[in-house]
């Protein structure tokens, strides 16, 4: 069941703070396919500003001519949502993802704390030199009603 793929939407979109919510309406417009709940919605929104402003600001040191790659895919039972970016990578991810750990010090460090807490998985890959990949997944309720069908 999980493995099957219902819909897959594929985005490129430069690293300019004003992307981050053209990145949030578009994955919310994707996952609006299925019925979920408005704090599901919301959360997924969060979820995806949250790791695409740190593509830019931290993967991309804020150059704003580098390429952010986010994959959604509906699956039968999750969504899951890819923001990849080929920028410095992190060299400790577990120490980055910790609670208020930031390499910014005007920065709260909470990014990956709300990606945590409104998403069900937050798997991140990176490698420094060669960028981070941050993959959200959130549940769904496979009921009828909620695939998409059309
Ligand atoms: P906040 O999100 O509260 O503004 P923050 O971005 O520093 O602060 P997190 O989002 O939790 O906090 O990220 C923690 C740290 O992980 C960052 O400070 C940065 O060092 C590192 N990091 C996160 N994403 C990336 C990325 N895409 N590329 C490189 N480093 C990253
Ligand atoms: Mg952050």
């Amino acid at each position: 069941m999980e493995n099957i793929v219902n819909n897959r939407i594929k985005l490129e979109l430069l690293s300019k703070g004003e992307n981050v919510s053209l990145a949030r309406i578009t994955i919310a417009a994707f996952v609006s396919q299925l019925n979920l709940t408005l704090n599901d919605l919301e959360e997924i929104k969060v979820a995806v500003s949250e790791a695409v402003s740190n593509s830019i600001i931290h993967g991309y040191q804020n150059e704003t001519d580098k390429f952010i790659t986010i994959i959604g895919t509906l699956y039968t039972d999750k969504v899951e949502i890819e923001v990849a970016d080929n920028g410095i990578g992190i060299p400790n991810i577990k120490i980055a993802m910790e609670p208020t750990f930031s390499t910014d010090p005007e920065r709260m460090g909470l990014g990956f704390v709300f990606m945590q807490s409104f998403m069900d998985e937050v798997r991140v890959e990176s490698k420094v030199d060669y960028g981070t990949k941050v993959i959200l997944s959130k549940k769904i309720n496979s009921t009828k009603e909620n695939i998409a069908v059309s």
